[in-house]
């Protein structure tokens, strides 16, 4: 019988926890054997069904959306409708409370028809995770319960022209006056920059350069119809033509203390713990984009 380290331990009982069936294979020689990688019957059913939504819906309409940059509207409505959209929601918020890995087997299929429609179909997922994460019961219940109720778009404002990888780069602002905050800055290449009804937004809060990244940034929701939020010009990108992806530009944006998340000083770690839970979708998507024949 092979002996199971403790982080292998560790590791099953995370993925059970995920979603993955573990089953023990006690005449195996192979150290790490015993993981399971077969998905349940939900997991091939929704698998099943998201493939026939990409072949019936998405690959008749790709190369249009992928010429003109169409934002797909109708198809991110029918995806709506089927609960594609607010599975990885909590239960009690009217989701799913769908696993990663689950969200990864649609959005691989999705990107299979075409990697833009995906993007445009799963990014307002990125925007609702740091709520998820991080929200109070009134934000959760206000801004994912606007997502379950209708077909809307949310973006996730990180990324600056000075600061991609390096998030702690980022320069855009946030001032506390009263019971307001107000923003100033710049965000590029933000997916659903023009087509949000609302923001996620990490802004620097505590202007010390030597503050610690752990304390120095907040993440803040904000209202797209709040006057200060300038979405710049549609970018006209080599790939991912039929998602919408722009720069959005704050100018003495006041966003209401109630619209902090957590606490000031918490926003870096709520976006690390973001990227965490939304970038083996990217990953996915990747795998289905090669995925040529089938
Ligand atoms: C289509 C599209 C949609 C996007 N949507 C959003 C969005 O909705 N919201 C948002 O906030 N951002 C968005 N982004 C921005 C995206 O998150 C950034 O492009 C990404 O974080 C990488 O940053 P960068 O492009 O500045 O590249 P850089 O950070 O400059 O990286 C360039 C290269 O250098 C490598 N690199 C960087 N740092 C290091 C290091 N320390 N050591 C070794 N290698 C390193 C990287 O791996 C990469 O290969 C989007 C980008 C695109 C293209």
């Amino acid at each position: 019988m092979h002996c199971m380290s403790t982080f292998q331990r560790l590791c099953i009982r995370k993925i059970a926890q995920n979603g993955y069936r573990f089953s023990s294979f006690p005449n195996t020689t192979n150290s790490i054997s015993g993981y399971n990688f077969r998905l349940n019957d939900t997991q091939i059913e929704i698998q099943n069904l998201a493939r026939k939504f990409t072949r019936d819906e998405i690959i008749p309409v790709a190369a249009y959306h992928d010429k003109t940059g169409e934002y797909p509207i109708d198809i991110i409505k029918k995806a709506w409708d089927l609960g594609f959209l607010t599975g990885h929601i909590p239960e009690e918020f009217g989701g799913l409370g769908q696993n990663v890995l689950t969200s990864c087997l649609i959005d691989e299929e999705f990107s299979y028809g075409c990697t833009g429609i995906a993007l445009a179909l799963t990014s307002p997922g990125l925007a609702q995770t740091p709520i998820i994460l991080a929200g109070t019961k009134d934000q959760q219940k206000k801004y994912l319960g606007r997502m379950v109720d209708e077909p809307l778009s949310a973006a996730f404002c990180v990324t600056e022209s000075c600061a991609g990888s390096d998030v702690a780069g980022i320069k855009t602002k946030a001032e506390r006056k009263g019971d307001e905050w107000i923003i100033n800055g710049q965000k590029m290449w933000i997916t659903n920059g023009g087509v949000a009804n609302w923001y996620f937004v990490l802004a620097r809060t505590d202007p010390d350069p030597k503050a610690s990244i752990n304390n120095a940034f907040t993440g803040f929701i904000v209202e797209r119809d709040s006057p200060g939020i300038i979405p710049g010009k549609k970018e006209q990108n080599m790939g991912q033509r039929a998602s919408d992806t722009r720069s959005v530009t704050f100018e003495d944006l006041r966003v209401p203390k109630e619209n902090v998340l957590s606490r000031e000083g918490a926003g870096f770690k709520i976006v690390m713990q973001t990227f965490d839970l939304t970038r083996p979708s990217v990953a996915a998507c990747a795998t289905g984009l090669i995925q040529l024949f089938r």
